[in-house]
């Protein structure tokens, strides 16, 4: 039997450090095995201390060489509840339990064709390195950056750097322009000649921009959250309304099936019926 370069490891990590930025904490784990196996798209879980069974599902953000600690991953942690809250208060020195890289990640192209990348708040963590891969097959690189405002923005700075044109749109208007995805994605898309998006965000982001995307006949993939608690398969908690190529409907489990997922194969409107957040 032959193992997935991918496979996902279990591993005791530690916190190297622990940055706030904005509403976020940015922290960067030293977890062996993790970074070499990850591609954009993929989250880890982590366990958040002996009160709470479930694990929290992370995006990757950054993978990186940091002298004499071999690779790290850096992960955007925004305090929403208990779990969150007590990774973000992690020093330095820390140990936590991850397993990672989980789930399937952004599909790359085989043409260099362009792309528009929209992430929105913490969700645009796996955008970042996705363009890097995009840039790398000569792809033209598009980013929208979205959030209810600055704060919640993630690496706007960083975003000029990543692609050939940025879009940042704020909620309230603090920085970029006002609105939402939805109001300037239609016309990013025809100026970028857009062939496929990619998309990290809330639930009503993704839907918004799997319908732009079908409207200006490019193909969308959206990187789903479903609150999960096993994050590997097994509990089927996280599951999401799909049509499948055969044209069936039938659920498939964010965490192994996806996160990442056709935009036009997700049904919308049972997800959004089933799932009362974002
Ligand atoms: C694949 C994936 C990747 C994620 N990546 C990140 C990340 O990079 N950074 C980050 O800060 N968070 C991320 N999240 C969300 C994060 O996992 C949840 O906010 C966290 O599990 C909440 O745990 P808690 O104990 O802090 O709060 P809880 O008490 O469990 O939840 C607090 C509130 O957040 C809501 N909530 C829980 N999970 C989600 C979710 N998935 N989407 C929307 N609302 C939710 C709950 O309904 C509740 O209202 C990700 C989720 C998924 C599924």
């Amino acid at each position: 039997m032959t193992t997935s370069p991918y496979a996902p490891v279990h591993v005791l990590g530690e916190v190297l450090t622990n940055r706030k930025v904005g509403a976020y904490r940015h922290l960067t784990l030293v977890a062996p095995g993790i970074p070499d196996r990850f591609r954009p798209g993929n989250f880890v879980a982590l366990s958040t201390g002996a009160d709470r069974l479930a694990r929290r599902p992370m995006w990757i953000h950054r993978v990186k060489p940091t002298g004499g600690y071999g690779a790290t991953v850096e992960l955007v942690v925004e305090p929403v509840g208990p779990g969150t809250t007590w990774l973000a208060a992690l020093p330095a020195g820390a140990r936590v339990e991850v397993t990672g890289p989980l789930g399937r990640p952004f599909a790359l192209p085989k043409e260099p064709v362009s792309c528009v990348l929209v992430g929105e708040g913490y969700a645009a963590a796996p955008m970042f390195p996705l363009a890097e891969r995009l840039r790398e097959r000569d792809c033209a690189v598009t980013l929208v950056v979205a959030a209810p405002d600055e704060a919640h923005l993630l690496s706007a700075l960083e975003a000029r750097r990543s692609a050939r044109a940025v879009t940042v749109v704020t909620g309230d208007g603090s920085i970029g322009s006002r609105g939402s995805v939805a109001d300037v994605l239609p016309d990013v898309l025809a100026k970028a000649g857009a062939e496929v998006v990619y998309a990290a965000g809330p639930l009503a982001t993704l839907h918004a921009v799997a319908a732009a995307a079908e409207q200006a006949g490019a193909w969308s993939q959206v990187a789903v959250e479903q609150p999960m608690a096993c994050g590997t398969g097994l509990c089927q908690g996280c599951a999401v309304p799909v049509v499948g190529e055969d044209g069936v409907a039938r659920m498939v489990r964010a965490c192994v099936d996806g996160p990442v997922i056709r935009g036009d194969r997700v049904r919308w409107d049972d997800l959004a019926a089933e799932v009362p957040i974002g």
